[in-house]
């Protein structure tokens, strides 16, 4: 079959864009392909402008190196490879091996749409946010009104980069359940969305691919390739924002979807049972006794200003600490049915989620311990987002990318038949 060598041209491409800048000889460490392969993948990449290739000065290769064995170390064990394989090739005494990046020219427009806000952002293949625009609202934005939007701030930011950047695609996180395979919305309750299509006409509307994720499961994603739980296998992610708590579930390294894209709603999972009834029917939701709502009244601060949150949590005030200790206690059960179902070596929380674990410290895994059975605990670290604010935006990027990475050398984006004359 021919998909073999297109398959090692995005796992090389994948690495560079995962990893950072990397050398050539981590890359054939790390796929196993001999060099000669190494050397023509990484030379059809620099020729469809995706990476760049520099010669490999002594500090160049080090700087290089150091920062994928980094990125590596925290990695899984097949990345310990590369620490190893690294420190062997910038301790040789030998031409140093060039260094390859992935093009900051290469971009996916990364989208989350929130009740109170669309954000767009132009996100390079190397990790680095160009640009970013954010369109605020008084209400949750119908379907037709955000993909007018996106598509809007799509064209003002990709006008603003100039035209040596290539848009490959969209990537749009959502607050509710999204049928993966064909980018419908099925109910996003806090925007009031049931049955709403939005990649094919946001597609059609902006003659880009367009990938549409729920927004927690691409932060868990994110987190686990960039953030909190970098190179973690089995990893739950909670975001705590502007409608209600999403969760997100990494096991065995990669993203638990269930049978249509659903899974990991540990926003409506069980955790108090003379609580308040969710708006999806339900009595005792985590998501209506851990509310942001709830506490950021008690503490009298802006909904989304998490900083002024942190700072009148630090007053230790009675009336918000007795908010403070129901969400725990209802985060902590929350967690430990989690726990028990996926065995997670992290749980990343993030948003206000992210606050309150950073004010109560070691609280909420002390709580989560005193109920879970020891053995699922063990190595288990409850993390706040390493991602802070960019955590949704750079997993929505990683969807926009998504269909590039895995097959590099098709034409993708808007500029498909430019792109495809540039490098004949
Ligand atoms: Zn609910």
């Amino acid at each position: 079959m021919t998909e073999r060598p297109a398959g090692n041209t995005g796992r090389v491409l994948r690495l560079v864009h995962e990893l950072g800048p990397v050398t050539r000889a981590e890359l054939t460490r790390l796929t196993g392909l001999n060099r000669s392969t190494t050397l023509a993948i990484v030379g059809e990449l620099v020729e469809l402008g995706l990476v760049h290739e520099s010669e490999g000065s002594a500090t160049g290769t080090t700087a290089g190196a150091g920062r994928a064995t980094a990125g590596a170390g925290r990695a899984s064990a097949g990345a310990g490879r590369a620490s190893a394989g690294a420190g062997r090739a910038s301790a040789g005494v030998g031409r140093p091996s060039p260094v390859v990046r992935a093009s900051a020219d290469v971009v996916a427009a990364a989208v989350t749409v929130e009740v109170d806000a669309v954000t767009v952002a132009l996100v390079g293949l190397d990790g680095t946010v160009r640009e970013r625009a954010v369109e605020p609202s008084d209400a949750p934005p119908s379907a037709a009104t955000a993909i007018e939007t996106i598509a809007v701030l799509v064209e003002r930011l990709t006008a603003g980069i100039g035209p040596g950047a290539r848009l490959v695609g969209i990537g749009v996180a959502v607050p509710g359940t999204v049928h993966v395979g064909d980018g419908v919305v099925r109910y996003a309750p806090h925007l009031g969305w049931h049955d709403e299509p939005v990649a094919g006409p946001l597609a059609d509307r902006t003659g880009l691919p367009v990938r549409v994720t729920n927004d927690a499961n691409t932060g868990a994603w994110a987190e686990r390739l960039y953030g909190s739980g970098r190179g973690v296998d089995d990893l739950v992610y909670l975001n705590g924002g502007a409608s209600g708590i999403g969760g997100g579930v990494i096991s065995a390294g990669r993203p638990l979807s269930g049978a249509d894209g659903y899974a990991g709603e540990l926003g409506h999972t069980f955790v108090a049972a003379n609580g308040i009834r969710c708006h999806c029917g339900a009595v005792g939701c985590l998501e209506t006794e851990a509310s942001r709502d709830a506490l950021v009244t008690a503490a009298g601060v802006a909904p989304d200003d998490q900083a002024a949150l942190a700072a009148v949590l630090a007053e230790h005030r009675p009336e918000v600490e007795r908010v403070v200790d129901r969400q725990v206690t209802a985060l902590a059960t929350a967690l430990r049915n989690a726990i028990h179902t996926v065995n997670p070596e992290v749980v990343v929380l993030g948003g206000f989620l992210g606050v309150l674990l950073q004010h109560v410290g070691d609280r909420i895994e002390t709580e989560v311990r005193a109920q879970t059975m020891a053995a699922m605990t063990e190595r288990l670290r409850v993390l706040p987002a390493g991602l802070g604010d960019d955590v949704l935006l750079r997993g929505a990027a990683e969807t926009g990318f998504r269909d590039l990475l895995r097959a590099p050398t098709r034409p993708h984006g808007r500029d498909d038949a430019a792109g495809e004359a540039r490098t004949a």
